[in-house]
């Protein structure tokens, strides 16, 4: 039996299966406000959406977060997606640029 131990969610906007770390996460905390989540591991009941604007673009027309929460999502949290979006690019950026500094320094640390 294959085991793919990746992840699916369904993007709100194509509504696609795709890998949950591809996938931006907003999520309706306990306390009933709706926020982005950029680490993918607050509490709360989630959604995910591609980091992509035709998607953002989709889920908002088809008011799929407002279906997904079962609550109104107002336009301010929805108009950060931009500004998550964004982050988080710089975010995979700043990673990668540390763990390529870390093997650098690794290298000097054998030496
Ligand atoms: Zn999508």
């Amino acid at each position: 039996m294959k085991t793919r131990k990746v992840p699916l969610r369904m993007c709100l906007g194509c509504q696609e299966m795709k890998p949950k770390k591809e996938l931006l996460r907003i999520v309706r905390t306990p306390e009933g406000s709706v926020e982005w989540d950029s680490t993918g591991k607050r509490n709360g009941r989630g959604a995910y959406i591609c980091p992509d604007a035709a998607c953002y673009k989709k889920a908002v027309k088809g008011r799929r977060f407002q279906k997904a929460f079962g609550a109104d999502v107002g336009p301010e949290v929805l108009a950060n997606f931009e500004a998550v979006n964004a982050n988080r690019k710089e975010s995979v950026e700043a990673v990668i640029n540390a763990n390529s500094k870390e093997m650098v320094l690794g290298k000097q640390n054998e030496n």
